[in-house]
Order: structure tokens, then C-alpha cells, then sequence
């Protein structure tokens, strides 16, 4: 990676940040023939290198659709197939999920949705409490959510990363806002590469990048708990009961996540790993003997209306933005950096929802 061929001396797009929405948005730029250079540092914080990947499509404590879920659902299945294909991994795992009631409000609320025919492709049967699976807790019924699936985030970074390598469309380094400037004819320069556009991709991490001072982000911490359980057996599925608690097969899970809004650290904390441990036990009739495998933190590259956050800069023509995935980057990224790429090559316009102009259109001043 010391050395700099022609190829990335001279890239259409400059990408800052090899994380998630950075490596599928040069997938897609690629794809369409344009030239990337992704500039990219796997020692700092990812919260893609800590996410379990987990696409849910109904959440929330009202247990609603997520937003746009019907169209990013497809989008999200097809993408990520592609990418398998493409590069020999596999990584895309639908998997059932079973959501436990709270209480008896919510039991009810979910039988009156279950026969929504919005909902027919995505809640399935409605169980009452006792009726799960044998070592789980259940005292108030529980339902299936269909179109669920999780996403093997770190290996499928690795191998997009290799192949940005071997084709020459990486460098890892930490990008220096301050050796970026506008050169001649609207180009802009950084160190040796000269490029026509930049996207910033940086996650949590667009909070200290100078050229989106008070950007509506708020990012949110979050942190899990990888562990081996020989003593544990389950069904294959994620189960959601307060915390969710996933199975990877051979006696190994993941318990997620917290939610922390103050503590901006990217450490693992001894209060978070307590606080899953109650969930795992709010979850399990009994917990038998497990050993921690990881404990991992992460930023969410979350924002003050729960949307992404795309487009254009609004004064330094060529700077653009594709951040704010928040906590559902494993379902958002393959419809947002499509959106993106047919905004940036084909002049579509942006989603007014996600468009980054949103926030300085409602407030010229
Ligand atoms: C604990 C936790 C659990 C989660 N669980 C889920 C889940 O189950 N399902 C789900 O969909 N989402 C989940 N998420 C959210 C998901 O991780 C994010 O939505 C997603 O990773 C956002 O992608 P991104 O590319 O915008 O940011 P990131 O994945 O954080 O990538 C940004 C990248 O940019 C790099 N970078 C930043 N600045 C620079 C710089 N100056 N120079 C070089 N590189 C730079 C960073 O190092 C990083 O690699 C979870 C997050 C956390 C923290």
C-alpha cells in the first residue's frame, strides 16, 4: 500500500473511512466504472468491526415496521448475495426471530397488528406466555418476526478491504482533514491524490471532521457480549426479550446491545457488561456456566431525527456526506449508497427524508 500506481493516484472519489457504508459505497462506484480511493485507518474505532449485523424488521418498543423497511429489506438481500457471489464469502444469514411480550398490553397490541395485512409478510404466530421455547423465560406470550437475518459485519469488511487492496483502491491511514484542499478547476487535492469529489464515511467519527462543524449527529454508544455456552441449548433464532440474544451454532452466542447517549468513549465498560448479563438472565429461565469471549464497544453513528444523513455539502462543491445509519447500518447501507450513487452519476434526487439539506433548508440562517 506505499506505493501509489496511476490507478489510485487519480480517483473520480475519494472515500474517507473503510467501514460499512465507505466499502459499499466503492462497491457501487466500481461497479458503475468509476475510479475510488478508499482512505482508511482498521486501527481506529468501527462500529461495523463491533455490530452483530442484526436486520430486524420490526422494532422499536411499539414493535412497528422500521422505516422504509419493505424496500430496504430486498434491497439489503440482493446486495449482499451479490457481494457473496462476487467474493466467495458468505455473510447474509436470515435466521427466525422470536420477540417476547413485556406484558399483557403488549400481547394484545400484537395480536391487532398481526392482522394488519401490512404486517402479513413480516409477524407470524402469536404464542401465548409459556408456550416458547423450554429454557426461556416467558410470562407474557411471545410472537415470530419473518424477514429477520444477521450479517457478518467483520468478515465481510475484511474482504472488501483485501479487494480494494489487490485492485489498489485502499490506502490505510488516517485521513488528515487538514491536508485536504480545493485545488484548480473545482478538483480537490489531498497530499498526492487529486480527485473530483470526496465522500466522508466516517461514522461516529464525523463529529471532529472540520468541514461539518455542528452536524445533527448524536452519536450513541453501544457494547456486547460474545460468550461460549456449552450448557445452552436453543432453537435457531435470535431471541428479543429486552436485550436480544443471538446464536451462532457450536455452543457460541452474542447478547446485545446497550444504549448509552453520555458516555461517548469507545471502552468496554464493567456497568454495560453487567447490565447484559441481567438481560441474559431476564431472558433465561437459568443461565448455566459461560465463559466471555469479547466484549465489545462501539460508537452508533446515530443523529437527532434517527435518519441518514446524505448529499452534498452546502457551500464546498465536491465534499459530500454518507453518515447517520445509526443503529440499523446492516439493513440502511445498500439502499442509502444506492441512492447516493444515483444522486452523485445519474442526477436522481436525493430522498427529502434522508437528504442532508434538510437540516440547512429549514434553517437558511
Ligand atoms: C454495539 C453496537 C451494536 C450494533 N448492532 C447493530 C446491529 O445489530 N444491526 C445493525 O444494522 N447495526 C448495528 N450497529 C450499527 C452499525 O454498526 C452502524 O450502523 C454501521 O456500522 C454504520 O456504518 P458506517 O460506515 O457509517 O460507520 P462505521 O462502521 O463506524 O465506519 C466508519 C469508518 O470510518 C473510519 N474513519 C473515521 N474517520 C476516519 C479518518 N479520519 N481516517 C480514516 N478512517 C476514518 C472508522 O475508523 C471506521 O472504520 C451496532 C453498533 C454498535 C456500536
Amino acid at each position: 500500500m506505499g506505493t501509489i500506481n496511476q490507478e489510485e493516484a487519480a480517483p473520480d472519489t475519494l472515500i474517507v473511512g473503510a467501514g460499512l457504508a465507505g466499502c459499499l459505497l466503492a462497491w457501487r462506484l466500481r461497479a458503475a466504472g468509476q475510479r475510488v480511493l478508499v482512505v482508511g485507518d482498521s486501527s481506529k474505532p468501527c462500529a461495523a468491526s463491533v455490530a452483530a449485523g442484526v436486520i430486524n424488521p420490526v422494532t422499536g418498543r411499539w414493535a412497528v415496521k422500521s422505516w422504509q423497511i419493505d424496500t430496504l429489506l430486498p434491497e439489503a438481500e440482493h446486495s449482499y448475495r451479490t457481494i457473496e457471489a462476487e467474493l466467495g464469502i458468505q455473510i447474509y444469514h436470515p435466521i427466525p426471530l422470536r420477540r417476547f411480550c413485556q406484558n399483557e398490553a403488549d400481547l394484545k397490541r400484537i395480536g391487532r397488528r398481526s392482522r394488519n395485512p401490512r404486517y402479513a409478510d413480516v409477524l407470524g404466530k402469536l404464542s401465548p406466555a409459556g408456550e416458547g421455547p423450554e429454557a426461556l423465560q416467558d410470562p407474557c406470550g411471545s410472537f415470530e418476526i419473518h424477514g429477520a437475518a444477521y450479517v457478518d459485519l467483520p468478515p465481510l469488511l475484511a474482504a472488501m478491504r483485501a479487494d480494494l487492496v489487490a485492485a489498489h483502491c485502499y490506502r490505510e491511514e488516517y485521513f488528515d482533514h487538514h491536508a485536504l484542499q480545493q485545488g484548480t478547476g473545482g478538483l480537490w487535492q489531498y497530499k498526492n491524490v487529486t480527485a473530483q469529489q470526496v465522500v466522508f464515511c466516517e461514522g461516529a467519527a464525523v463529529t471532529q471532521n472540520p468541514f461539518f462543524p455542528d452536524l445533527a449527529m448524536k452519536p450513541v454508544k453501544g457494547e456486547t457480549l460474545a460468550f461460549s455456552c456449552p450448557g445452552l441449548q436453543l432453537p435457531h433464532s435470535i431471541f428479543h426479550n429486552g436485550k436480544w440474544l443471538l446464536p451462532y451454532g457450536e455452543n457460541r452466542f452474542r447478547i446485545g446491545a446497550t444504549y448509552d447517549e453520555d458516555d461517548l468513549s469507545e471502552t468496554p465498560t464493567a456497568a454495560a457488561k453487567a447490565a447484559l448479563l441481567e438481560g441474559l438472565a431476564k431472558i433465561l429461565k437459568e443461565v448455566p456456566e459461560l465463559e466471555i469471549e469479547q466484549h465489545l464497544a462501539g460508537l452508533r453513528p446515530s443523529t437527532v431525527d434517527a435518519r441518514p444523513i446524505i448529499g452534498p455539502h452546502p457551500q464546498k462543491k465536491g465534499l459530500y456526506l454518507l453518515n447517520g445509519l445509526g443503529s440499523k447500518g446492516a439493513s440502511l447501507a445498500p439502499l442509502m449508497t444506492r441512492q447516493f450513487v444515483d444522486y452523485l452519476l445519474h442526477d436522481h434526487p436525493l430522498d427529502p427524508e434522508t437528504d442532508f439539506a434538510r437540516f440547512f433548508n429549514a434553517n437558511p440562517d
